[in-house]
């Protein structure tokens, strides 16, 4: 059975571990193309945007793919967008394999908002100095609020993305485990931290860190994601598309 694998997170480089041990799938993962060298996955991979929810259609039509797995980041929200309507169109089943948000716990001092535009403006008049970590992409909504002083990290260059007069850029790539994370924000006696509510554990370090530090938190709150079956799980994925796959054959029978 031919599946396709939106990837781009630590959720699908695990679904992709099973699936390469498993010869009853035909896997492709694909991968938007944000990180110049990707880590090398076990499975058939394919690189780049397919064209809005059309484009993505046609693909589908033309692979045969028989199931769509969406383990997209939770704030990538237009590819989840375009694969709930190419499904929809094409009568295919689509799984979305996403970790849950992190929840705040005794200690942590949480300001949510809605968006990162949002977070810009929540770090407020007087300056402060930031540990930001939204991602490269979202890095222009800070330009509003140049009186900060920010540390920002990202797996790829920050380029022009950010023209501020007080910037340290930390080029890295998780996981990022609570204890440097405490190291990093002392070193740079960082005063709030800036983050999307990711979820999972390969940078929870951060939070850990922050509640460890008393530290605020200004957090930007998932998206509303759209409506498909969910697991938060590679092994329930896995479940899933085996489940499908008995159907389909009993069908044929
Ligand atoms: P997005 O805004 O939802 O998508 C923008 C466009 O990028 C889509 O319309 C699609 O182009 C293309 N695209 C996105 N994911 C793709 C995939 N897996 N395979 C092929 N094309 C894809 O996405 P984004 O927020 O820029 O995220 C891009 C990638 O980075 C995703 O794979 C995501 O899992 C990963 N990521 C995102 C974040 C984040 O905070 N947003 C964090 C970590 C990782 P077409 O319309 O041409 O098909």
């Amino acid at each position: 059975m031919r599946i396709l694998l939106l990837g781009g997170t630590t959720e699908a480089s695990g679904l992709a571990r099973l699936l390469a041990a498993n010869p009853a799938l035909r896997p492709v993962l694909s991968l938007a193309g944000r990180t110049a060298a990707p880590a090398a996955a076990p499975i058939e991979t394919r690189i780049g945007g397919f064209g809005g929810p059309e484009g993505l259609a046609a693909w589908l039509r033309a692979e045969g793919v028989a199931a769509v797995v969406d383990a997209t980041h939770p704030f990538a929200q237009v590819i989840s967008r375009n694969a709930a309507a190419a499904c929809a169109v094409l009568g295919l089943p689509l799984l979305a394999l996403r970790r849950p948000p992190w929840t705040a716990r005794e200690g942590d001092r949480w300001q949510e908002v809605d968006t990162v535009a949002a977070a810009a403006r929540a770090l407020g008049e007087v300056r402060r100095r930031v540990f930001l970590t939204v991602g490269r992409l979202e890095l222009a909504a800070f330009a509003a609020a140049a009186h900060h002083a920010y540390v920002v990290r990202t797996i790829e260059p920050v380029g022009d993305a950010l023209p501020l007069p007080d910037l340290t850029v930390i080029e890295a790539r998780g996981p990022f485990p609570e204890e440097a994370e405490r190291d990093l924000m002392r070193r740079h006696r960082t005063e709030v931290l800036v983050t999307k509510n990711s979820g999972g554990s390969a940078t929870y370090g951060k939070i850990a860190a922050a509640r460890a530090l008393g530290l605020p938190v200004v957090i930007v709150r998932q998206p509303d994601a759209p409506a498909a079956a969910r697991v938060e799980r590679p092994e329930d994925a896995l479940a899933w598309l085996m489940a499908h796959r008995a159907a389909s054959t009993r069908r044929l029978v």
